[in-house]
C-alpha cells in the first residue's frame, strides 16, 4: 500500500478540522452546559449529540467484534460512500475502479465530487476477473469499489479474489458487505489487520431493519477513520437515531429470528420462481433478494405494479437484461407475489 499521506488529498491531510464545543469538554461531571448556545430548555431534545457517537460505538464493537476506533458512523453507508471520494479523490485528476453491475451510489458520488468512474465488467456469470479489474488500474487510481454480496446481483464475489485486489492495488479498497449478514461467509471487517488499505461498509438498513434511522458503519483502520471524523459534519449522526440504534443492538435475537425467516424464505422463493414458465433463470444468492431474468421484465414489472407489488425492474443494467430484482419479503408478501406471477398471461 502506497502510505495513506500519497493516498489522502493535500487539502485533507493538511485540514485543521472543526472543533465543536463537545468536542472539547468530555468530562461527565459536569451539569451546567453553557458551552454550546443551546436552549436550556425542551429536554431531550435540546443538547447537541455526541459528535463520536461513543456510547453507540462501544455497543457496537462488542456486537461486531471490531474495536471502537476502527468504526465510523455516518447518515447511512452513502456518507460513508461520499466521504471515500472526498478525503482520497482529487477532482479532475484522480480516479476510481469499480465493478459494474454494482450499487449506483458509488458512481453517482463518483460525478458528484467530478472523479472519474471506470467501470469493469463482472464475468457473465458475475464473478470477478480480478485481473480485468486491475488492468483498469492506473497511477491516479486512488479507491477500487467491491460489493459483496453484490447489489444487484446477489452474489459474494469470490473471497480469494478479493485478496488479490487488496494485496496487488497500492490504494484503498473498498468492500461493501451492507448484504454479508444473509450468508455465513467471513466478513472482511475481520481482516483489517491484514490489509490497512480496507474499508468494510455495512448498514442498520438490511437485516436490521433500520433503514428510516439512516446509520451506515465504516470499519478501517483507526489512521483512516481519523480522516473520516475530521472530514464529517460534526454532529453528522442525531440523537433519535443513536438512541434508536442502540435499541436494535439490545435486540439481537430478534434480529436472528429475522434472519433465519428471511433465509427460510429465501429457499422457498428461489426454486419457486425458477420454475415459472415466465422465468429463465434465477441466480444463486447471498443476500436478501434474488435476481430472475424473465422473459419480458418490462411487462412482466408494470403487471406486478397494477397489482400493487412493487420490485425492482433492473432490466436495463449492464448484464442484466430482462432481470427484475426481488427482496425476500414476509411469507405472506411472498406468496402474494408468486400467486400475481403465476396467473401472468
Ligand atoms: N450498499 C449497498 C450495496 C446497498 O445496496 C445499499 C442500499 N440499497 C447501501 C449500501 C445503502 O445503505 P444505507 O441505507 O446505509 O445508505
Amino acid at each position: 500500500m502506497k502510505s495513506l499521506q500519497e493516498l489522502t488529498r493535500e487539502n485533507i491531510w493538511k485540514l485543521k478540522p472543526y472543533s465543536c464545543a463537545r468536542d472539547e469538554f468530555k468530562g461527565r461531571a459536569a451539569e451546567v452546559f453553557l458551552d454550546a448556545n443551546e436552549n436550556p430548555y425542551n429536554q431531550h431534545f435540546n443538547r447537541y449529540p455526541d459528535p463520536l457517537q461513543e456510547e453507540l460505538k462501544a455497543k457496537l464493537a462488542t456486537v461486531k467484534q471490531v474495536p471502537a476506533a476502527s468504526i465510523f458512523l455516518g447518515n447511512g453507508s452513502d456518507e460513508a460512500i461520499d466521504l471515500v471520494y472526498r478525503v482520497f479523490c482529487e477532482p479532475r485528476q484522480d480516479n476510481v475502479v469499480a465493478i459494474a453491475p454494482t450499487y449506483g451510489m458509488y458512481a453517482v458520488c463518483a460525478d458528484v465530487n467530478d472523479v472519474e468512474y471506470r467501470a469493469v465488467e463482472l464475468n457473465p456469470d458475475f464473478s470477478l476477473d480480478a485481473d480485468r479489474l486491475l488492468a483498469a488500474v492506473d497511477a491516479q487510481t486512488k479507491v477500487i469499489w467491491l460489493c459483496s454480496p453484490n447489489n444487484p446481483t446477489g452474489n459474494n464475489l469470490d473471497r480469494q479474489a478479493i485478496e488479490r485486489v487488496l494485496t496487488e492495488f497500492q490504494g484503498i479498497v473498498v468492500v461493501d458487505e451492507a448484504y454479508s449478514d444473509f450468508n455465513d461467509q467471513r466478513p472482511f471487517r475481520f481482516d483489517l489487520d491484514r490489509f490497512p488499505n480496507l474499508i468494510v461498509l455495512n448498514t442498520f438498513s438490511k437485516l436490521w431493519a433500520s433503514a428510516a434511522i439512516r446509520l451506515g458503519m465504516a470499519f478501517a483502520s483507526p489512521e483512516i477513520i481519523a480522516l473520516f471524523n475530521k472530514v464529517k459534519y460534526p454532529y453528522n449522526v442525531n440523537a433519535l437515531t443513536q438512541q434508536q440504534a442502540m435499541k436494535t443492538l439490545d435486540n439481537m435475537q430478534q434480529v436472528q429470528y429475522w434472519r433465519a425467516t428471511i433465509l427460510k424464505e429465501r429457499a422457498q422463493l428461489l426454486p419457486a420462481v425458477a420454475e415459472l414458465p415466465i422465468c429463465k433463470a434465477v441466480y444463486p444468492t447471498d443476500a436478501n433478494f434474488l435476481l430472475a431474468r424473465m422473459t419480458d421484465a418490462d411487462r412482466i414489472y408494470h403487471y406486478l405494479v397494477d397489482r400493487g407489488i412493487v420490485v425492482r425492474n433492473r432490466s436495463r443494467v449492464q448484464l442484466c437484461g430482462n432481470c427484475l430484482r426481488i427482496t425476500i419479503g414476509t411469507p405472506q408478501e411472498n406468496n402474494a407475489l408468486l400467486g400475481a406471477l403465476r396467473q401472468y398471461r
